[in-house]
Formats: structure tokens, sequence, C-alpha cells
């Protein structure tokens, strides 16, 4: 038995306002994001020499679903729901202890509006996910070529996206904006994913979804096999202070 208050170092910036459309593993969509030191330790000394390491751990907390508990078997997307696997034979959101780990490329330190960030590239996380801890990659121990990688050896399957004329019209409007230069590169690796679940994928499938993305939701559907991006407008979803 142990006790430990373990409380959030920093919180990760990124453009993800929903769970659903983020990539299920880090390194998959090429986007900047950062990660901002929380009041207490917004001191450069925190993290003196971190720019020596080109990738980093961040170790966070699944905190928007800590509310729906955990089961001991889940059953993984990758298996079309199916089959069940152990928990820890998974890296489901749904943990005892929801803690989460991924890898992420370092671009540099800056200082955001008086709070000192990591600049970062590559995460699968949540606007706003709580990062309990920060490490540096080290590759001579973390890199394991000759690793197995159970249900999820190879990087998912992409699909191939197009742009409505409609969607296309919007986006040149938004370029004039800096802050969405390079929304239509996102919006591609992000939908060539293929969010949507599994058993979706196997029938036809009429649904319009939507992904929020900085302040934008993106409807798009899939016909035959390719996902249409339809058209961007305001997101509904409600958003953090920058
Ligand atoms: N790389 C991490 C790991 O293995 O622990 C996360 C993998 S998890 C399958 C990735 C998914 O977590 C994303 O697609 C997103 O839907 C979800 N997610 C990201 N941030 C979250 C948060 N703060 N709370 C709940 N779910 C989150």
């Amino acid at each position: 038995m142990f006790t430990s208050q373990i409380s959030a170092v920093a919180i990760c910036r990124t453009p993800y306002k929903q769970k659903f459309g983020i990539p299920r593993q880090p390194g998959l969509v090429d986007v900047k994001g950062y990660v901002e030191l929380v009041p207490s330790l917004n001191t450069v000394d925190a993290i003196r020499g971190i720019e020596q390491y080109s990738h980093l751990w961040l170790l966070f907390c699944f905190h928007e679903n800590l509310a729906q508990g955990w089961k001991t078997t889940v059953r993984p997307p990758r298996l079309g729901g199916n089959e069940k696997l152990g928990v820890f034979a998974t890296r489901s959101t749904f943990r005892p202890n929801g803690i989460g780990q991924s890898v992420v490329k370092l671009h540099g330190v800056v200082i955001r509006k008086g709070k000192v960030c990591l600049e970062i590239s590559g995460m699968d996380l949540l606007d706003g996910t709580p990062i309990i801890d920060i490490k540096p990659y080290i590759p001579f121990s973390d890199a394991i070529t000759d690793a197995k990688g159970g249900i999820a050896q190879d990087a998912p399957e992409l699909i191939h996206v197009t742009f409505s004329d409609n969607a296309n019209t919007q986006l040149l409007t938004l370029s004039e904006n800096a802050k969405y230069a390079r929304l239509q590169p996102l919006i591609s690796a992000v939908l060539a994913q293929d969010p949507r679940p599994a058993y979706k994928k196997a029938k036809d499938d009429p649904k319009i979804y939507q992904v929020a993305l900085y302040d934008l939701d993106i409807l798009w559907q899939v016909i035959d096999n390719q996902v249409v991006v339809l058209a961007l407008k305001p997101t509904s979803v409600v958003l953090l202070d920058e």
C-alpha cells in the first residue's frame, strides 16, 4: 500500500477539442501543440536542459473518461469490438488509474502569455489534458526495434480524403487567417485515420460525422470508401481559454 497525491505539472494545449477524431496513438498526425507548465512550476529551471532531447514522454490523465470508470476487460476498436482483452493488454483510455503515456516530438521551449511551454508535435491528446509527468525519451533504451506489437503491430490503414467544392472555398477564405495556415493538411491527416468505429467501416455508412479542430467543426462523410469533407463551421464545442 502506498499513498501519493498526484497533481498536474502541466496542461497540454492541442487543436483537438473533442475526443472523437484524435489519432489513436502519437506520431500519426504531424500537428503542433504546447505543454504549458502549471503556475507552481512556471519556471525555465524546471525544464533546463530539455532542449537536448528530440522527443519526450508525456504521462497524462485521461481526465475526460475518469467519471466513466473502467472494466477488467475491454473490446479494442482494432478488433471490431468483437473480442475481449484484459485492460492491461490494451492501451484503453478506461483504466484503473486513468493514466496514459505518449512519445511526442520536442521543437523547443517558448514563453506564451507568460507561461513556460514546450512546443511539441505528434500528440494524441485532447486540449486541456492534465500532464502528470514529463520525461526525456532515451533512444538507446526506449527504442526496441524488434518489439512485438500484438494487435497493433502496424499503423492503421489510411483512407483517401477529398474536399467538396464548398469545403475548398471555405478553406480558401480561412487561409487568409495565419492560424489556419496548415488547416487543410491537418484535416486530411486526421480524417485519413478514419476515426469511425471499426464496425461502421464494413458497411455503407451514410452518417455525416463531425470533428472539432481549433475553433471549427469539420463535417464529413464516407462515400465510396473515401472521406469527403463537406463543410467547415464555427464549433459547437465549448472551448477552453487560450
Ligand atoms: N498514447 C496514449 C496511451 O497509449 O496511453 C493514448 C492512447 S489512447 C487510445 C488515444 C485516445 O485517447 C485518443 O484517440 C483520444 O480519443 C483519447 N484521449 C486523448 N486525450 C484524452 C483525455 N484527456 N481524456 C480522455 N480521452 C482522451
